[in-house]
């Protein structure tokens, strides 16, 4: 079968041909029918050697959907043919985290080598993916898989990321959303979806600030040194009471300490290598939240695929096939995709 593969540190993937995968005991075979590009595998892609900690060659793509295709020994439950989205922060399955669902914060997983696919595990950038259980599946119900796709990671990981903070967006309240990209244009979404707070969007470029408008944010402001400034202003001075960082860059995590509120929350989703300082003296206001959250949980996935049925949420998305690739992440590193690059392998 055909697969986007990482090869060598610091070289672009490639597009090679391996052996199908056949399911061992537990194992579903899924036959991949969308595949969303990440700007996670960038940051994965820009490791060095020395401290790259997955096994190379590895198949890129941690957000797929896709038909069952054939079932391990002893699988039950999934049976071939239907249509399913992959749950990708796999946990051990068996600890008080995982059986709540919440496999992405399962403290098990890395000690047992367990790793997700695409991120260490061979991932859905290919026709075929190999999933360690039949609990990773989340039934489409119809959902249209070019959809879907993005929704596993790119939607859910800023479900997870508001849903902390819906007691503090009430009538009234602001919320603001750093980077309007992949996760940035489904954050506005679905702040508009779950809450009446007044949604401020912020992005370096002015098309994905239009996306954003597009969304339904009520505020788009350019992000620059007046950013924090102006959500002052919008807020009559007292600041948003929730900043999510979809890039997480010493500039933007300073633009999210200057215009939180007293007692807001600030939640970090991206890996721009920034950091914060949390204490008395560190620069934030008094009884600030900061969290960094890692995707999200089974039960959320259900949540945010059944808001996309119900029409709530909608990806914005960029069509691409397995050969393009290569050339789809190199946009998706100059800023150039607009909302998520799929594949249809
Ligand atoms: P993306 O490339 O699609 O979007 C990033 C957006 O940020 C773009 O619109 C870009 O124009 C904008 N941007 C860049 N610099 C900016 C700045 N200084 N101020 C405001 N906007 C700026 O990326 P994505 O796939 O949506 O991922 C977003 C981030 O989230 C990445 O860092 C990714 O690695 C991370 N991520 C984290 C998790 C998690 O579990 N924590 C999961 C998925 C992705
Ligand atoms: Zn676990």
């Amino acid at each position: 079968m055909k697969a986007l593969q990482y090869r060598r540190v610091g070289r672009a993937p490639e597009v090679v041909e391996i052996p199908k995968p056949e399911p061992g005991p537990g194992q579903v075979l899924v036959k991949v029918t969308a595949a969303g590009l990440c700007h996670s595998d960038l940051a994965v892609m820009g490791w060095p050697e020395d401290q790259f900690p997955y096994a190379l060659p590895m198949t890129l793509g941690h957000e797929g959907v896709g038909t069952v295709a054939a079932l391990g020994a002893g699988v039950t439950g999934v049976s071939e043919g239907e249509a399913v989205a992959v749950y990708g922060p796999w946990g051990c399955g068996g600890c008080h985290s995982c059986a709540e669902g919440k496999e992405n914060c399962c403290p098990h997983a890395a000690g047992l080598g367990i790793l997700p696919p695409g991120l260490g595990s061979p991932g859905a950038l290919a026709e075929y993916v190999l999933v360690d259980s039949p609990r990773h599946l989340v039934p489409l119900h119809g959902l249209d898989p070019l959809q879907a796709a993005p929704l596993t990671d790119a939607g859910l990981t800023p479900y997870h990321a508001i849903r902390r903070s819906l007691p503090k967006l009430l009538p009234g309240s602001t919320a603001v959303v750093i980077g309007v990209g992949g996760l940035g244009h489904l954050a506005v979404q679905l702040l508009r979806a779950l809450s009446p707070a007044r949604v401020v969007a912020l992005d370096v470029s002015k098309e994905k600030l239009g996306l954003a408008a597009e969304m339904g944010a009520h505020e788009t402001l350019l992000s620059d040194g007046e950013a924090a400034a102006r959500i002052r202003e919008l807020t009559g001075g007292t600041g948003a009471e929730v900043v999510l960082d979809f890039v997480g860059a010493g500039t933007t995590l300073a633009v999210a300490a200057a215009s939180v509120a007293v007692a807001g929350d600030v939640t970090v989703v991206g890996l721009g290598g920034g950091t914060l300082a949390v204490g008395f003296g560190g620069g934030l206001p008094f009884e600030v939240s900061a969290c960094f959250p890692y995707w999200g949980s089974r039960t959320e996935l259900m949540e945010v695929l059944e808001l996309a049925r119900q029409g709530h949420v909608s990806c914005h998305v960029e069509i691409f096939t397995l050969e393009q690739a290569p050339e789809a992440y190199e946009r998706l590193h100059a800023g150039e995709i607009n909302g998520r690059a799929v594949v249809l392998p």
